[in-house]
């Protein structure tokens, strides 16, 4: 397991590994991850990126660490998990895991009798992300999802694990970020299992559309590499970033099965009422009008023509008071 094998390497080195587990649920998956174990002693961050399968920035910058980071630099250890969900990035699935159906990051911190996502959950959990002091989870909107890039934690009443999960998020030089309320138990991702486990916790969401491009790659690389030198891994200055905070204000979801036309734009502004898309059958003729609930910024929307009851379509955010 990788917080074992970073205590028996020695300091200032790296190892690549291959997570296998035992349920016979897993018996095929093998999930590439390198632990880097610092010079000096410092926390311990668990980078995992993967958990949707068509969100590609995320990994290609927590491969890019494992390779770049000099172990010698290092004061601390971290294990990084570029792609989680094997199955669902190999069968370059949108949203859910192809094994059962299941989004992997609404069932953590999982369930070793479950189904396949909830077993793979509870042992990625209890391996990776419970032992650390902090955990960065690093996603995209997915292949039918635009969104604006943005880092988010929770405002947890635990001082150092609520000072730790925001010093992280402002590392991130993104243009937004997001202080969520405390995560409910019945909130199951990853992040959110994560801090009511101790374990300071960061969401970062860069790029979309299924697409990886090198802005997007190099924006998560950069920010993981302030995130070290925020919480002390790395002794070098941490480089003064100016996120907005920002803060969720109202979604808007399918009425029924259609196909939806947005009719809006990235970070575009509306007022209370505007139209923002609709949706039609397959003739054409229009069978919902959306229009937007609140004045605000469209901070993600759904790209895709086919789309279900129920699914989100439109996100609108605004800056927040403090
Ligand atoms: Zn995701």
């Amino acid at each position: 397991m990788p917080w074992e094998l970073v205590n028996s390497i020695d300091p200032g080195t790296s190892e690549r590994t291959v997570l296998r587990f035992p349920d016979s649920a897993l018996q095929d998956i093998e999930i590439p991850c390198v632990v880097v174990r610092g010079a000096g002693d410092g926390p311990k961050l668990a980078v995992v990126a993967g958990v949707h399968g068509g969100e590609y920035p995320g990994p290609a910058a927590a491969i890019r660490l494992s390779r770049e980071i000099d172990p010698a630099a290092l004061s601390g250890s971290i294990v990084i998990v570029p792609v989680v969900n094997q199955t669902a990035f190999w069968g370059r699935t949108a949203f859910v895991t192809p094994d059962d159906g299941k989004n992997l990051n609404r069932v953590f911190p999982g369930n070793p009798d479950g189904s396949f996502s909830e077993v793979l959950a509870c042992r990625l959990f209890d391996a990776v992300v419970r032992p650390a002091d902090a955990l960065i989870d690093l996603h995209s909107g997915d292949i039918f999802e635009s969104l604006s890039p943005f880092s988010g934690f929770y405002d947890v009443l635990d001082d150092t694990l609520r000072t730790r999960s925001e010093s992280i998020a402002w590392a991130f030089d993104l243009p937004s970020i997001c202080k969520y309320p405390a995560p409910p138990v019945d909130n199951e991702c990853l992040t959110a299992a994560a801090v009511r486990a101790g374990v300071a916790s960061v969401l970062v969401e860069v790029g979309g559309n299924g697409l990886l491009n090198t802005e997007d790659e190099n924006a998560v690389f950069d920010g993981l590499i302030n995130s070290l030198r925020a919480i002390g891994c790395l002794d070098e200055p941490v480089q003064p970033t100016s996120p907005v905070r920002f803060e969720p204000v109202a979604g808007v979801d399918a009425d029924k099965d259609g196909l939806w036309r947005p009719e809006v734009s990235l970070d575009q502004q509306v007022r209370a009422g505007d139209r923002i898309g609709v949706l039609t059958d397959q003739f054409g003729d229009v069978l919902s009008e959306f229009t937007a609930p609140e004045d605000g910024q469209v901070v993600f929307f759904m790209t895709c023509l086919p789309v279900q009851s129920g699914d989100f379509l439109v996100a609108l955010g605004r800056p927040a008071d403090s």
